[in-house]
């Protein structure tokens, strides 16, 4: 990774993070990846990871990160002084997608060899449709003493979802409805490929077929990043929810300056946000605060001082927004009308599906002035229910002062995203200002 000056001539500046950030993302097509680009970053800066199942041994100084069924990860490093609060940054590292089932390969009218496949998440259905589409994620493979796993990623393209042709529904353009059992099956080969799926998988993981006991894969979009626009003021991606963020807040967390501020620096990836992040390793589970107390034990702080320090912290929930839609500009709210490259955007929401209050809104209102990040507002039209995202559902485990944001964007849970080509700088700023800050968190003010 290239480290680019903040104070670097701006255009070159965002152009650069953008294609760091194209990179990140076509190295990550799923939330394994995903978890394992950011260690491979963070092992570049010196991070040590550590297992949930070892005993841990921290010093002062060190660097620190800890993963969860592969696909959520948390960075911490430990200040060399002492700190008032943790500061932590999260977001999540899936996106939605097609899961592979357990022996996948179907006949379609003895002449084809389909994929049986199911929803991963809320997605839109109908750009999936009539592109190249691949295979990653992880396999289970039988070694002589056990069971080893594997990330895979089948670099070339594989699949396709063909659309029923107009003629065969003249209706089509007239509005579509999907069936994900019928309607969005893969064509994996002609009917020689049927029995051929297990062997193509073992190839890709390097192992014999009869090695292969279990299988986590999903489909990918093949389309590469890319800059639009006039003045190539855009980006177009897969995967940009919430991988944007997931990246903006690892690339500030590594830039901040480590002597700087009063907190203790937490970065956090999720996984499972798209499917409500209730599993082992999603927000609503117990994996941060299973770490900030180890950690606070393994530094010989007690129960009391671990609570006394979550009252005086700070969470940032990064979870992309909606921009404004060209071509319907009436389903956002009347006034707060988020845009691309408008910088970051607070979120918020009267019924508690994001964080933010007056409170915590001030508080980043307070750090972008500072930092010169541009900010904006983001609710739902209040005849619309709008999404969702995991701030509140980790505060149900680790419960602080939190705010919601995002980066904005178009096309959100399709597999191909747009957003500005600014926004993803304004992220790694913001981040880079919340790690460094002095803060003082109580229930009736905050010091910054
Ligand atoms: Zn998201």
């Amino acid at each position: 990774m290239r480290i680019i000056a903040m104070d670097q001539e701006p255009a070159l500046c965002f152009h650069q993070i953008s294609e760091d950030l194209l990179q990140f993302i076509e190295e990550s097509p799923t939330a394994f990846h995903a978890v394992a680009s950011c260690a491979k970053l963070l092992q570049e800066h010196g991070y040590q990871r550590l297992a949930e199942c070892a005993h841990w041994e921290l010093q002062k100084g060190g660097r620190y990160f800890v993963t969860r069924n592969g696909s959520s990860i948390v960075a911490f490093r430990v200040p060399q002084v002492n700190y008032s609060g943790y500061r932590l940054f999260c977001s999540h590292t899936d996106s939605p997608t097609f899961k592979v089932k357990e022996e996948p390969e179907l006949e379609a009218d003895q002449k084809y060899t389909k994929l049986n496949v199911e929803k991963y998440g809320g997605m839109l259905m109908a750009p999936w449709f009539d592109r190249p589409l691949s295979l990653a994620g992880r396999v289970q493979i039988a070694v002589s003493d056990g069971i080893e796993q594997r990330l895979i990623r089948i670099d070339r393209d594989l699949l396709l979802i063909p659309s029923l042709a107009i003629h065969m529904n003249r209706e089509a353009n007239d509005g579509f409805h999907y069936n994900a059992q019928t309607d969005l099956c893969p064509v994996f080969g002609d009917k020689l490929a049927k029995g051929t799926f297990r062997s193509l998988i073992a190839h890709e993981a390097g192992v014999e077929e009869g090695q292969i006991l279990g299988m986590d894969l999903f489909l990918y979009n093949r389309q590469r990043g890319t800059f639009l626009g006039g003045a190539e003021e855009f980006i177009g991606s897969p995967r940009l929810d919430d991988l944007q963020c997931l990246y903006g807040s690892l690339r500030g967390f590594l830039d901040a300056d480590e002597n700087g501020g009063n907190g203790f620096p937490v970065f956090c990836g999720f996984d499972n946000e798209e499917t409500g992040s209730v599993s082992r390793q999603g927000a609503g589970s117990t994996f941060l605060r299973d770490i900030l107390m180890r950690v606070n034990a393994a530094l010989g702080r007690t129960e009391e001082e671990y609570h006394r320090l979550v009252a005086g912290s700070f969470l940032i929930s990064a979870d992309n927004a909606h921009a404004v839609h060209p071509n319907h500009p009436e389903k956002a709210d009347p006034v707060n009308r988020p845009q691309m490259n408008h910088g970051i955007v607070i979120k918020y929401n009267a019924n508690q599906k994001y964080t933010t209050d007056a409170k915590s809104a001030a508080v980043l209102q307070v750090l972008m002035s500072r930092a010169d990040i541009p900010y904006q507002i983001f609710t739902n039209r209040s005849d619309m229910a709008g999404g969702s995202t995991l701030g509140n559902i980790s505060n149900t485990q680790v419960s602080l002062q939190a705010v919601d944001i995002g980066l904005p964007q178009l096309a959100m849970h399709s597999p191909y995203e747009m957003a500005g080509v600014k926004d993803t700088a304004y992220l790694v700023r913001l981040a880079q200002a919340f790690y460094s800050a002095d803060m003082e968190v109580t229930d009736e003010v905050i010091r910054i």
